[in-house]
């Protein structure tokens, strides 16, 4: 039966996580009347841009396929302190996946990938911008510059040959002495071989982003609707006609699904397949103290991101390929937190005040999904943001927006479509 429809809006949002409500800013400033739905509140822990390090800015562009990670690959699988591991099961859509990354462990795949994933953060700095000189984001955005911290020579020799790339697009990256990096970060013990600087390193506050973000929108006349899970469509012909949710039926013009690791599952109630795999990560959250470093710093080979949040410090990483579990690994935490004194031996991991774990929506190739679904003329997909989704959302609901709208894009959106793998054109 038919629940009464709110105001049915131009454009219908699902998924109320960084991507949906950036896609709502943009077209709402492109003028539609646009509605977001979630099933959770906005910020709810269970979204993953809820509990995440904020990291933001030009530094990390590098897609997660690299030349070397197949062969390091085998190695991580079995350590607790390893950046990527992948659980074994025999799942097709898994296996499929990981042979797509497979293929995109080249050289010319990782240059390309860094050129679009740079673009599309540079574009995001830009716009998030923009949007914190707003009142309800006032204060949001950080720009303090970012430290990768190099545990080992090798790591550091690694970390100083992408310096050449990243200048000649812009990127201020630069090599840190010691000097330096004591008066950036005065009483930081930190054990590191050597560090860079990215000027350019910016960090969001989360989840208050989030909430900001979300006020923002409903002072702008978005209807952002809660406890409202999408549990189907009504389809005539190549059209989405209503979207049937917890609290009623819409029926919007366009349908965007942006619902992060579960627009897999949305996509697939219309029996479209997404190359989409849910790759869990975790973060902690422990008292800042005398050895606790005031701006981000990325500990370059352990791949693990230390934010400061004023009283209090969030230690993240781990990308694990575990299915749609989100269950917290006590070994990996400690994995973690770990690694996090290696780098900074001050650092206080004795109390844990939070710990956290999200599901980053991730592609093969690091590179979102943004496009129209195939078979329907007013459904959309933008997700797969990954392990950047802060620094990339901003960017890519500004293409959203424009595909839905007409407007040209501002990158070739052949990049981003959502059957690149299926045609072999990615
Ligand atoms: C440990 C960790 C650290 C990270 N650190 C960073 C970082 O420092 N910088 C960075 O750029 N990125 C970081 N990321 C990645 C970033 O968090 C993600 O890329 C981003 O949050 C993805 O956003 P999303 O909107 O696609 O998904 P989500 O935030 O998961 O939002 C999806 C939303 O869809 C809703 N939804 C799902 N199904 C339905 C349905 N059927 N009906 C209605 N609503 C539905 C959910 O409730 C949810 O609110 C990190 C991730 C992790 C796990």
């Amino acid at each position: 039966m038919t629940t009464p429809a709110r105001s049915d809006p131009d454009v219908l949002v699902i998924g109320a996580g960084v991507v949906g409500l950036c896609c709502a800013w943009f077209l709402r400033r492109a003028g539609r009347s646009v509605t977001v739905v979630d099933r959770g509140e906005v910020g709810d822990p269970a979204a993953c841009s809820a509990g995440n390090t904020g990291f933001v800015g030009t530094q990390g562009a590098a897609p997660l396929a690299e030349p070397g990670v197949p062969a390091t690959g085998v190695r991580w699988l079995f350590s607790p302190e390893s950046p990527f591991s992948v659980r074994p099961r025999l799942d097709g859509a898994l296996l499929a996946w990981l042979w797509h990354f497979r293929r995109h462990c080249t050289e010319r795949h990782a240059h390309a990938g860094f050129e679009t994933l740079l673009a599309l953060k540079q574009r995001s700095l830009a716009l998030l911008r923009e949007m914190c000189a707003e009142d309800e984001l006032a204060g949001m955005l950080t720009e303090r510059g970012m430290i990768l911290a190099c545990h080992t020579e090798q790591g550091y020799a690694k970390a100083r040959r992408t310096i050449p790339a990243a200048t000649a697009r812009g990127v201020p990256l630069r090599d840190l002495d010691r000097t330096e990096l004591a008066r950036l970060e005065p009483g930081v013990d930190f054990a590191v071989a050597g560090a860079l600087l990215n000027e350019e390193g910016a960090a969001l506050r989360i989840p208050a982003f989030l909430v900001g973000l979300g006020r923002a929108l409903r002072a702008r006349g978005v209807d952002v609707v809660t406890g409202a899970e999408v549990r189907g469509f009504e389809v005539a012909g190549r059209r989405v006609r209503a979207v049937r949710t917890a609290r009623g039926d819409l029926r919007p013009a366009e349908v965007v699904v942006a619902a992060g690791v579960w627009s897999a599952a949305c996509a697939g109630m219309l029996d479209v397949g997404l190359t989409l795999q849910p790759a869990k990560g975790y973060t902690v959250t422990v008292p800042a103290g005398p050895g606790t470093p005031t701006r981000p710093v990325l500990l370059s080979e352990g791949k693990v991101a230390v934010m400061p949040l004023g009283d209090r410090v969030r230690v993240g990483g781990t990308l694990e390929l575990s299915g749609m579990d989100a269950s917290v690994s006590p070994r990996r935490v400690d994995g973690i937190l770990h690694t996090a004194r290696r780098y900074l031996p001050g650092l206080d991991t004795g109390r844990r005040l939070d710990v956290w774990s999200g599901l980053r929506p991730c592609t093969p190739d690091s590179l979102p999904l943004i496009g129209r679904v195939g078979g329907y003329d007013n459904v959309s997909v933008a997700t797969g943001h990954g392990h950047i989704g802060m620094g990339l959302a901003p960017a890519g609901g500004e293409l959203l927006a424009q595909l839905v709208t007409g407007v040209e894009p501002g990158l070739p959106l052949e990049t981003f479509a959502l059957d690149r793998f299926r045609k072999g054109t990615s």
